[in-house]
C-alpha cells in the first residue's frame, strides 16, 4: 500500500517535471539515484511475492492463486523496463531523456496504480461472478435429498474464497442426516472449485428464504418447557402412564407433538388419542398438532 503511493508521486513529479523541460527547452536532469532504487525495490519486492505465491499455489493446487502470482510476474517485468529507461536517463541527453522520462513516469505511475488497486481490492472483500455463484447454486441442488438452496453468498479475499448457503432439507428427516446432506454439499463444492477454503451451510426443514436471521424473532419454547406444559394438561389422563417419548417437529412457526405410546395401550385406543390429546392442550398457542405412534422396543 505504501510502496504504491509513493511509486504514484514519484511517477507524477518525474512525468510533470520532463514535461515542463520538455515545452520550455530547459535540459533535462537525470531521473536520479533515488527513483532507480524505488524502482529495484519495487522489482524485488514483486518478484518475491511471485515466489512465494507460486510455491503457495502449486502447493493446495489452487487456479486462483496461481493467477495472482503471474500478475505479479508481469509488475516484475513492467518495472524492469522502468528501471532499464531510468538507467538511459541518467546516462542519455537532450529531448530524447524527456520523451523517456515521461515514458519512466508513465511506468513507475502504472505499477504503483495496481500495487494500490491491489492492496485495496484485498482489502476489500468481493464476490465471485454471477455465473459461478449460479454454478455452486447447481452442485448444492444435485445432492440427493436437497430440495432447495438459497441466501448463497461468497466472498474472496487474498486468493481464497469463503461460501455459505442454506440447504433446505425434508421437514422430519433426522439431524444426522440432513447433516450429512450438508457434508456432501461442501464436498462436491469443494471438488468443483478447489480454491474454495471454507464452506458452510445452514441446513432449513423448510423454506425460509427472504425471511431474515430466525435469531431477530422471538422463538418456539424448548423441550423442557414443552415437556411440562403439556404434563400440566395431560398427567390426569387414563393414557398418561403409557406416554414413552415425545418428538417434536418445530415447522410452519409451530410445534408439532408425536407421542409414542408403549405396546400396552390398546390400539383402539391408540388411534383415538391425538384428538383427545389436541384437545386437553388446545389453549397452548406454539401446538400445531398431535400424532400418536406406537413405539417398537
Ligand atoms: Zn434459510
Amino acid at each position: 500500500m505504501l510502496l504504491g503511493s509513493v511509486l504514484i508521486f514519484v511517477a507524477g513529479a518525474i512525468a510533470w517535471s520532463s514535461l515542463q523541460r520538455l515545452y520550455t527547452g530547459t535540459l533535462i536532469s537525470a531521473p536520479g539515484i533515488w527513483a532507480m532504487l524505488l524502482a529495484l525495490v519495487a522489482l524485488l519486492a514483486k518478484e518475491a511475492l511471485f515466489r512465494y505465491t507460486m510455491g503457495v499455489a502449486k502447493r493446495v493446487k489452487s487456479k486462483l492463486l496461481e493467477a495472482n502470482a503471474w500478475h505479479s510476474r508481469s509488475d516484475v517485468l513492467s518495472t524492469a523496463v522502468v528501471l532499464v529507461a531510468l538507467v538511459g536517463a541518467q546516462f542519455g541527453i537532450g529531448w530524447l531523456d524527456a520523451i523517456a522520462a515521461v515514458i519512466v513516469g508513465l511506468l513507475v505511475g502504472k505499477v504503483g496504480w495496481d500495487l494500490l488497486w491491489e492492496s485495496a481490492r484485498e482489502l476489500v472483500d468481493t464476490a465471485l461472478p454471477e455465473d459461478a455463484q449460479q454454478d455452486m447454486h447447481q452442485v448444492a441442488l444435485g445432492v440427493p435429498g436437497v430440495e432447495g438452496v438459497h441466501d448463497l453468498r461468497t466472498r474472496q479475499s487474498a486468493g481464497h474464497v469463503i461460501v455459505d448457503l442454506h440447504v433446505v432439507v425434508g421437514a422430519r428427516i433426522s439431524v444426522s442426516e440432513a447433516h450429512e446432506i450438508g457434508n456432501e454439499v461442501s464436498r462436491r463444492l469443494r471438488r468443483h472449485y478447489p480454491a474454495l477454503s471454507d464452506v458452510t451451510f445452514h441446513i432449513d426443514p423448510e423454506d425460509d428464504a427472504g425471511e431474515g436471521d430466525p435469531s431477530r424473532f422471538p422463538g418456539l419454547p424448548l423441550r423442557p418447557a414443552v415437556e411440562q406444559a403439556l404434563a400440566e394438561r395431560w398427567s390426569s389422563l387414563s393414557c398418561w402412564p403409557h406416554i414413552v417419548e415425545y418428538r417434536l417437529h418445530y415447522l410452519d412457526g409451530k410445534i408439532t407433538v408425536v407421542v409414542f405410546v408403549d405396546e400396552a395401550l390398546e390400539t383402539s385406543v391408540a388411534t383415538r388419542l391425538p384428538d383427545r390429546l389436541a384437545e386437553r392442550a388446545s389453549d397452548l398457542p406454539w401446538l400445531g398438532g398431535v400424532e400418536a405412534e406406537k413405539a417398537l422396543d
